[in-house]
């Protein structure tokens, strides 16, 4: 019924959930169930060759987490989401159906510093390899791509800088390419930027920041397209060929635009088990509720604070893609016309050493290794988040030891800028 409800916020509230078949409970219940009883032995066989959809087991399927994923793939105009059990969980269900021993992904130098650690390090005791290149030069994004490579990535507005990719012109590359690209779009959420619109084949969410709202939970969620077509050459033997890992089932054959979500939910959550919980998924139900309003107070106040920081005597940059001075502003009307999000850094002119001190005299934002909460939150990347870095991947990824990053709340605007004030007024 909510197919027919095209508003995004009508689409918050309602997409997913039904009331309860059971119960006529209005709110999505909590399942907190492990199994479920199957009708009849036809039934059970039924469920696990997936000739009739239903529930088996949690590690699989659970109503509330359905209504989740059915919630978010509405909210990015995709044909099918999977939720698992964090933003990156979301990043290797993504990558395990189209990734094998020797094949290669090529990615932006912008990234979350975990994302960069999982594909520079991790990925690798997988067989599979990442070559990073800046996505604003797209020679080098055309040039990085080879015969082995399944999938590009990158992120719509880039933590920790708020860098605005131009998914239009990287789509075109994967396309020409017949590749697929994954957006990893939870700084931006679908509020604000629909990557599909773009041309991505994936979305990637860590539903831990603004899509939950408030540090609660830890989730991921993957949206396919249903667009991509996986059988047009051999490079995506698990979704075109028989899949041996479920009985020789020819994935897009049987389900089409479906096939990849199918996967994710048959193979991928059945057998590396990054399953979410009901709960943390009922809390996410409830964040995005409100999104679309958190959204735009998140960037009303960024836009605020970041134009009076640029002013800021202490201050000798600010990276917000929503300022005059950011190389990034032209793409704000194209990718994300409703804001570039409230997660950027500023350079200190202290250095280090007034980043690290700035950081602990503040009272108000929190020092966490979190973004996209209601509350606003700091944190110096170099010396945490991105620590793992080299100090040229540091400064690619917009992490420089002069930098701290800040990610906006939803507070007053003029509290915020009274704290900002008194802790660079402290550093000297
Ligand atoms: C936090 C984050 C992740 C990782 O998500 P977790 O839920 O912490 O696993 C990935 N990408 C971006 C942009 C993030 O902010």
């Amino acid at each position: 019924m909510t197919d027919t409800f095209q508003d995004f916020q009508t689409l918050a509230i309602h997409a997913g959930a039904e009331p309860d078949p059971a119960t006529g409970a209005r709110q999505t219940p909590i399942y907190q169930t492990t199994a479920y009883v199957f009708r009849d032995a036809d039934h059970a066989a039924a469920l696990f060759n997936l000739a009739e959809v239903g529930y088996i087991y949690s590690r699989l399927t659970n109503p509330t987490i359905g209504a989740l994923q059915n919630r978010i793939a509405a909210l990015e105009g995709g044909a099918g989401a999977v939720c698992c059990s964090s933003g990156h969980a979301a990043q290797i269900m993504a990558l395990f159906p189209l990734m094998g021993p020797g094949k290669n992904i090529v990615a932006s130098t912008r990234l979350y510093g975990g994302t960069i650690t999982q594909f520079s390090q991790t990925i690798k005791r997988f067989g599979w390899s990442c070559t990073f290149v800046d996505f604003d030069d797209l020679d080098a994004v055309k040039a990085a791509i080879d015969e082995n490579t399944r999938a590009v990535f990158c992120e719509t507005i880039a933590n920790p800088g708020g860098y605005i990719t131009d998914l239009d012109a990287i789509s075109a590359i994967t396309d020409e390419a017949g590749i697929p690209l994954i957006v990893d779009n939870t700084t931006a959420t679908p509020y604000l930027c629909k990557p599909i619109e773009h041309g991505a084949t994936l979305v990637v969410h860590s539903l831990t920041k603004y899509m939950t709202g408030n540090g609660t939970v830890t989730g991921g969620a993957v949206v396919d397209s249903g667009k991509f077509d996986w059988s047009a050459s051999d490079k995506f033997p698990s979704l075109s060929q028989p899949e041996p890992a479920y009985h020789g089932l020819c994935f897009h054959e049987a389900l089409g635009p479906m096939a990849f979500t199918f996967h994710g939910i048959a193979v991928g959550l059945r057998d590396l088990g990054m399953t979410m919980n009901p709960q943390g998924a009922h809390y996410t139900l409830m964040g995005i509720e409100t999104l679309p309003l958190r959204m735009e107070k998140h960037v009303a106040n960024a836009e605020k604070i970041s134009k009076w920081l640029e002013t800021h005597p202490a201050v000798s940059a600010v990276t917000y893609g929503g300022l005059d001075s950011s190389p990034y502003k032209a793409r704000v009307p194209k990718i994300c016309p409703k804001g570039a999000g409230a997660l950027f850094t500023v350079s200190l002119k202290g250095g280090y050493e007034a980043c690290t001190k700035f950081v602990s005299e503040l009272k108000l934002f929190s020092h966490v290794a979190n973004l996209g909460d209601a509350r606003s939150l700091v944190i110096h990347p170099a010396s945490t988040t991105h620590r793992q870095l080299s100090p040229d991947q540091q400064i690619a990824a917009g992490a420089a030891p002069d930098t701290v990053r800040l990610s906006i709340g939803i507070e007053g605007a003029d509290d915020l800028m009274a704290d900002l004030d008194q802790a660079l007024n402290a550093i000297g």
